[in-house]
């Protein structure tokens, strides 16, 4: 079994949809969590996680959607969370300095704001963290310090120094498709040096096709690449790196799915 820990079903066409979850289905890929990216979504996630048995889902704010759309309220968050036990997460939330006139106090601000839901609901946060690492460390540990919560870091592609901080906390770290590009050699080498019990796979679709798939729309069954690099980097066989993520999958969402 696989699991995709992190891909954006609501953004696919809604004719499409059933066919994206089959073949996710039929490649061994059998459950899926559809990460959240603006307010927009919300309502929509919590359709598709109650159509599909296979899909979970999660409520929160992308920081560059807080940028277009303003920040959203713990109170937004917490109503929509409780709209359905298939919400098990809260994100995707986090920093992304990437763009050319981010706001950052902005960003902190609807970051934080995510950490208290943590917090408040013991859901696991899936954090987004790109060109932002110091104000990351900064800010996960000294919210951390007063009150401990989850997290996964999605789609990983910082140092080893950052992973070992967010190891330190217990948090997860979850693989994509950039494990399988030929210039990720660095970030291979970080992967190489995580304990198996906090590794996820995720496709991040439908961004971020894996090779060989490259320039093609992702879908959640193209996870099985990520999974297939992973084995190679670790040195173990797919179906261990597939067991050994779906099984760290369940423990850290305390879910009893075969
Ligand atoms: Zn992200
Ligand atoms: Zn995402």
């Amino acid at each position: 079994m696989l699991i995709d820990s992190h891909c954006h079903l609501d953004m696919f066409d809604d004719s499409l949809r059933d066919t994206i979850v089959e073949n996710a289905n039929s490649v061994g890929v059998k459950y899926m969590l559809n990460a959240c990216s603006a307010r927009v979504c919300f309502e929509k996630i919590i359709d598709i996680v109650e159509k599909y048995d296979c899909v979970f889902g999660a409520i929160g704010q992308h920081p560059e959607e807080a940028e277009r759309e303003g920040k959203v309220s713990k109170q937004d968050l917490l109503k929509f969370i409780s709209k359905s036990k298939k919400i098990i997460a809260i994100g995707e939330t986090g920093l992304d300095y990437s763009g050319e006139n981010f706001n950052r106090d902005l960003q902190i601000e609807n970051l934080l704001n995510h950490i208290e839901v943590a917090q408040q609901t013991g859901l696991p946060l899936i954090i987004h963290n790109r060109d932002s690492n110091d104000d990351m460390i900064d800010i996960l540990s000294s919210k951390f310090k007063k009150q401990s919560f989850k997290a996964i870091i999605h789609c990983f592609t910082a140092t080893k120094e950052m992973a070992d901080v967010m190891l330190g906390m217990g948090f997860y770290i979850s693989a994509s498709g950039i494990i399988t590009f030929k210039n990720a050699a660095d970030l291979r080498g970080v992967f190489s040096t995580i304990p198996y019990d906090r590794l996820l796979v995720e496709t991040d679709s439908p961004f971020l096709a894996p090779v060989p798939f490259r320039g093609k729309t992702n879908e959640p069954a193209f996870v099985v690449e990520t999974a297939k690099k992973l084995a190679e980097i670790t040195g173990k066989t797919f179906d261990e790196i597939s067991n050994i993520s779906s099984e760290n999958f369940k423990r850290l969402f305390q879910l009893d799915i075969k």
